[in-house]
């Protein structure tokens, strides 16, 4: 018998072995020189624009709209359009280099492209990203449930600090 941690901790990657269709590299990105890699791999053109949305993205380490990120480019000194910005994005994201959230007030970009779980703040409305590793008897009893394989999982979590 496996000694699978069978815990709730938030520091464990939130996927179970996630079989994507990227089979080079099924568990996303960990260093933005792996996604300059990984850009090249999926024969997207590295150009200086697309490398300051990256290199931002990676930076910031939130979750930004394509409004922030333009704004906090150009505070930045970076010439770059809000055009370009929001192509790059869709690019980006579509190639699943960058995740992208859709949310009632827009659409939100974030550096990582592996599985992983949300926090939302609903007084501030600021995005957490968490890393959930669910019991591996409650995979189980979700896969008899329905019988599926599950191969990933993201949960989104709603909370307010704790006072
Ligand atoms: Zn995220």
């Amino acid at each position: 018998m496996s000694a699978a941690p069978a815990t709730t901790g938030l520091t464990a990657r939130g996927s179970a072995s996630a079989g994507s269709a990227a089979a080079a590299d099924p568990v996303g990105c960990s260093t933005l020189e792996e996604v300059y890699r990984r850009c090249r791999d999926l024969g997207m053109r590295l150009s200086r624009q697309r490398r300051m949305v990256l290199d931002l993205l990676w930076s910031e380490k939130s979750h930004l709209s394509a409004r922030d990120i333009f704004e906090k480019l150009n505070d930045l000194g970076r010439n770059i359009g809000h055009t370009s910005v929001y192509q790059n994005l869709e690019a980006l994201q579509s190639a699943g280099v960058i995740e992208c959230l859709d949310r009632a007030s827009g659409r939100l970009y974030g550096y990582r492209s592996d599985p992983h779980s949300h926090l939302t703040c609903v007084e501030s409305g600021a995005i957490r990203d968490l890393d959930v590793e669910l019991p591996a008897e409650l995979l189980r009893q979700i896969e008899q449930h329905t019988g599926y394989c599950i191969e990933s999982y993201t949960l989104h979590l709603t909370g307010r600090p704790r006072r």
